[in-house]
């Protein structure tokens, strides 16, 4: 929703100064300049916001480099709600009038109109994938590192696996004795396994269909071992997220409108991609919101075990900024891959963003690779033999930051290894 003047200058305004923030900001410690800071930041809104100060380019930059990564929410002791401070400035004050560089010329189309709609993101990564087979060192930086971040290429499989794939309100027999509401919108279900828990939506989403087919069927088959029976809408794709942290406020009102409808009659809604959990969770209708859980919430709830634990391998957990500040989850992910088998080691500086950030890499791409630099060296301080996380932009982030290593760990999505434990 676009918020008013009023309602952003409340938001700032609980900003007590305090400076408690400036040690969890990634952009702060690496830059050392207190405009890069959660609270030098809020000050440079309220100046935009009083009208105090336009949107000029040295303030504007300094709104840009913020990677919307929350950490300062978390540190906060005054409960600064700024994820929702800096998107309403980024949407109503800091974008009208903005003059923007090439590179956001040539990348905002791309994260508007292409990568929210799924069948235009496929049509993108086709002729990446071919860049990646070819020399990569004539690329232009950015588009280096996009091409390093693609995960290899699978086979573009339906979220859920065939055989046990049927439509809710089909002609085939349903397991459960009580179906999903009726209706058009909602796709294939996939039917609980023993004691049912529920009617679980599953967001397939609008990047992982084309990059993380596997993670998306691994999660479907999580979600009904646990005992839910997993409806999958095949629209919309998009939550709204990405339109959100890059300014498009209408683009994200309208996002959200159709994936609250997409979802009606689901007990549960759930998504195994951090960012689109943690936007969902910020819809204006609480009745919605409170029903959103990221797959490792619903599999805890559930009170979901493997069937066959894997053997002891050497673990570390990389936290998504959007679970960890965002949605505040960080136990349920860890808890799962123990009883997965795994021994989990934890990495330093879990609160401290990737660099990733959605379109980040794309946008700034030397804070980028320097906090690429600094989680992968702190990721593998404790030589893991697997790297997990639960995020496709965080997966794609820490697989360009192992490029080109020698006998790099093994990078999964969580769906993926707890996957690995199903009969
Ligand atoms: S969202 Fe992240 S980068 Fe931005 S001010 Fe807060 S801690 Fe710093
Ligand atoms: S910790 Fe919270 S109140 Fe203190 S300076 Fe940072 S944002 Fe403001």
């Amino acid at each position: 929703m676009t918020p008013d003047l009023a309602t952003l200058g409340k938001l700032a305004d609980t900003c007590i100064h305090c400076g408690l923030c400036l040690p969890a900001c990634p952009t702060y410690t690496e830059l050392g300049a207190e405009p890069d800071s959660p609270r030098g930041r809020i000050y440079l809104m309220r100046a935009l916001i009083e009208g105090r100060q336009g949107a000029t380019p040295d303030v504007l930059v300094h709104l840009d480099r913020c990677l919307g990564c929350r950490a300062c929410e978390t540190a906060c002791p005054s409960g600064v709600h700024y994820g929702r401070l800096l998107e309403g400035v980024r949407g109503t004050l800091a974008e009208p009038g903005r003059r923007m560089g090439l590179r956001t010329l040539f990348w905002r189309p791309i994260l508007r109109q292409v990568m929210p709609d799924r069948r235009r993101f496929r049509l993108l990564v086709a002729p990446l994938r071919l860049l990646a087979r070819g020399d990569r060192q004539w690329l232009p930086a950015t588009l280096r590192r996009a091409v390093d971040a693609l995960p290899p290429a699978a086979p573009i499989a339906s979220p859920a696996p065939g055989p046990t794939t049927h439509h809710p309100h089909g002609t085939g027999g349903h397991p459960s004795d009580r179906h999903p509401q009726a209706d058009s919108r909602l796709g294939p279900c996939v039917p609980a396994r023993g004691p049912r828990k529920g009617t679980a939506g599953f967001l397939t989403g609008c990047v992982m269909p084309a990059l993380f087919p596997d993670v998306n069927a691994a999660a479907v088959r999580l979600l009904a071992a646990a005992g839910y029976d997993v409806v999958i809408p095949q629209s919309p794709t998009c939550c709204g997220a990405l339109q959100a942290h890059d300014g498009d406020l209408g683009g994200a009102d309208r996002a959200a409108a159709s994936t609250m409808a997409a979802f009606d009659g689901c007990d549960i809604v759930v998504t195994n991609s951090a960012g689109c959990g943690a936007a969902m969770k910020d819809y204006p209708d609480p009745a919605f919101a409170s029903r959103v859980r990221d797959l490792s919430e619903a599999l805890i709830e559930a009170d979901w075990w493997p069937d066959r634990p894997l053997e002891g391998f050497r673990a570390v957990f990389h936290d998504p900024c959007h679970l960890r500040h965002g949605q505040r989850v960080t136990t349920q992910p860890r808890e799962l891959l123990r009883r997965a088998g795994l021994l989990l080691a934890e990495a330093a500086e879990p609160d401290i963003c990737c660099g990733g950030a959605g379109s980040y890499t794309l946008l700034q791409p030397a804070l980028s690779s320097a906090l690429m630099a600094r989680k992968v060296k702190n990721l593998s301080a404790s030589a893991p033999e697997i790297i997990v996380t639960a995020n496709p932009s965080c997966l794609m982030q820490i697989r360009a930051g192992l490029a080109g290593r020698a006998d790099p760990p093994a990078l999964f999505h969580l769906a993926e290894v707890l996957a690995q434990t199903l009969d």
